[in-house]
């Protein structure tokens, strides 16, 4: 039998993510996935990143992590969304080339010598007591000291297009089936949700003539902060609409889609609706959005963006018909939706462990959430909590005032999933102390003392922060008058008050650019170092309130709850108040907070109960 340190089950963004950090960290991985080629698979559409999901994808970044570097390595072209807003809500995304990616991550995976890839299926976990201690394959047992299991869309999955059933995770690949009897036998509260996929289409069939095009940012902002990309190629993106002809096509023919037809009892992704729930939630608009996305500089098949459904295919080659340019475009591969079972996180600690089974991590869309960023955020943070435990450490937790991915692992763990989950900025309360821009900055330390940063990155970034610190001294340091100020071009108040550079970039009216004209030295600043620093010079005032209610917010959350606490004994909380926490199992008194409907009353005596324990 085969020991390693940490076993990943899945291949997928979860799966890789988990592994390379196990694997950085110098621990003896197995990556078992059910054939090589399904590493850095996308299996929806070819984009990564977005609002929310970029500042993920910056956060995994900062810790080494593969998904940034990838996707910019594949990239067709990168826009960054909300421009024109803060820097807090700004998104990087990339059209990627679907091939390109698969191989950018097939390569970063066998750049990994701690890394095994093994070609199997994985039909159940081995156990000693309640300890995980390894897997069962097709190909025999595989021991480890702790087990990651992402597997996706996959658990016990079912294929829908229109009425007609099968079963697969995706299209063309078997579910697991086995698996899911494994982890049902285990007892882990599961349920049900679905997700959908449009029609592709053979981009020579489309009139690309009559439609507008969309054409990727020319000063590009890549995913990883490490990308040296400075004019990657621009393939364009076409746009369309739906019409009122194709709005009648789907009302004709609701009854023969899974959803609406009554096959599937899972929910699905709010802000990914299937057309079908776009006619029928939003009846009274005369068309949406699509976004011809090309998947590949040598690959023709083109992802119509805003058009997942379950028709049957020979509906939805009738609604292709009715969307201006696509008239004549003949469909590659036709839409299907995709129900499975996913674990309730409430079962899994801040670790991404699960309760009362040591050694066995869960990441990813198991876990009710959906989108790839999410998923390799949580595969980063399994990945190295796995290492950790396998190596006898305690894990790392990231809070909710450090990270998107504090944000997301404290939802899913404290509040459960009711749809499968995805990232946006509005579930961040700290989102000025959050931004793409300081990520590095945030995390790379942390990274660095789990051991999960390579080297180059931790040698590259002890040498940004000290071109960081060294312009933040000299922002103290310089000073002008408003006199001084006006001299570099602006208008500001002359109320004869000398400040410092870095009071002055907080006027709205100082930019770099102008602040360069009045101190010439900062003309000699790389843009990169700019950029950070300028914006915490600008919203200093309010970073200084926000550091404040971060200090107050640690100091409930740092409140450790016992893990075998009996809320049922603690006086003041009732045995309804009690279940609801027990339920959540907050690891801390600032997550019992989060925990719906519990009341003011409960968690005073709750937050007694703790600082009498603390
Ligand atoms: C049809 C479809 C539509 C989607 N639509 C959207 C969408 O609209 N929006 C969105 O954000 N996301 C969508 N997604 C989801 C997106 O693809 C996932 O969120 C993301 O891929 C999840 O990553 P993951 O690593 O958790 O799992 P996956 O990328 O699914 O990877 C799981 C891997 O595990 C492997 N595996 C599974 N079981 C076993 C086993 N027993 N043994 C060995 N290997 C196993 C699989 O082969 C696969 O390689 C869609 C997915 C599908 C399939």
């Amino acid at each position: 039998m085969q020991h390693y340190d940490v076993i990943v089950v899945g291949g997928g963004h979860a799966g890789c993510e988990a592994a390379a950090a196990g694997a950085r960290i110098g621990m003896r991985v197995a990556l078992v996935s059910r054939s090589a080629g399904d590493i850095g698979m996308l299996s929806c559409n070819p984009a990564i990143g977005g609002l929310g999901k970029g500042h993920l994808i910056r956060e995994i970044d900062a810790f080494d992590g593969l998904i940034g570097r990838v996707g910019d390595a594949a990239a067709l072209q990168f826009r960054l969304l909300n421009r024109s807003k803060g820097p807090a809500v700004q998104g990087p995304r990339a059209q990627v080339d679907r091939r390109r990616y698969r191989a950018a991550m097939a390569s970063a995976i066998a750049a990994e010598a701690n890394i095994v890839v093994v070609a199997a299926e994985v039909t159940g976990l081995t156990t000693s007591g309640r300890n995980v201690t390894g897997v069962e394959t097709t190909v025999g047992r595989l021991r480890a000291a702790a087990v990651v299991v992402t597997t996706g869309t996959f658990l016990a999955a079912t294929l829908h297009h229109g009425r007609a059933t099968s079963h697969g995770g995706r299209v063309g690949e078997a579910p697991a089936t086995a698996l899911a009897t494994a982890i049902a036998a285990l007892g882990l509260p599961r349920g049900r949700f679905k997700t959908g996929t449009p029609p592709r289409l053979d981009g020579r069939t489309i009139d690309w003539g009559s439609l507008d095009l969309q054409f990727g940012d020319a000063d590009p902002t890549t995913l990883s902060d490490a990308a040296v990309a400075a004019s990657p190629p621009h393939l364009a993106c076409g746009m369309t609409r739906t019409t009122a002809a194709s709005h009648a096509i789907v009302r004709a023919h609701l009854a023969d889609t899974p959803t609406y037809g009554g096959d599937v009892v899972g929910r699905g992704p709010r802000y990914c609706p299937s057309l079908e729930d776009k006619v029928v939630r939003f009846g009274d608009r005369d068309g949406h959005n699509i976004f011809l996305e090309p998947e590949g500089f040598d690959d023709a098949t083109i992802y119509p963006n805003g058009i997942s459904t379950a028709l049957p295919p020979p509906v939805q080659a009738a609604l292709v018909a009715t969307i201006p340019g696509l008239e004549r475009a003949s469909i590659v591969q036709p839409g299907y939706a995709v129900e499975y079972d996913y674990v309730d996180p409430r079962a899994l600690t801040p670790a991404l462990m699960v309760r009362g089974r040591p050694g066995l991590f869960l990441a990813g869309q198991i876990n009710g959430t959906t989108g790839y960023e999410e998923a390799a955020g949580q595969g980063l943070i399994a990945g190295i909590n796995a290492a950790r435990f396998a190596g006898g450490d305690e894990p790392i937790h990231l809070d909710r005032a450090t990270s998107y991915l504090g944000v997301m692992i404290d939802d899913l763990t404290t509040l459960g999933v009711s749809e499968p989950y995805r990232m946006f900025t509005s579930r961040a309360e700290f989102r000025l102390s959050l931004r793409i821009d300081n990520a590095g900055e945030r995390l790379t330390p942390r990274g660095i003392d789990a051991g999960v940063v390579g080297r180059d990155r931790a040698a590259r970034f002890a040498a940004a922060q000290a071109k960081r610190d060294a312009v933040r001294t000299l922002l103290g340091t310089l000073a002008a008058t408003p006199a001084a100020v006006a001299r570099g071009g602006v208008a500001v108040n002359q109320d004869g008050v000398v400040r410092s550079a870095g009071d002055w970039l907080a006027h709205p009216a100082v930019d770099w650019t102008i602040a360069s004209r009045v101190w010439p030295e900062l003309a000699a600043v790389d843009p990169a170092t700019a950029a950070v620093v300028a914006v915490d010079a600008r919203y200093g005032v309010y970073l200084a309130r926000q550091a404040g209610e971060i200090a107050a917010f640690r100091a409930d959350e740092a409140l450790r709850l016992a893990d075998g606490i009996a809320f049922d004994r603690i006086p003041g909380v009732s045995p309804e108040m009690a279940e609801r926490l027990d339920a959540a199992r907050p690891a801390m008194f600032g997550a019992a907070v989060r925990v719906a409907g519990v009341t003011p009353g409960a968690l005073t005596s709750l937050l007694a109960h703790a600082r009498r324990a603390a």
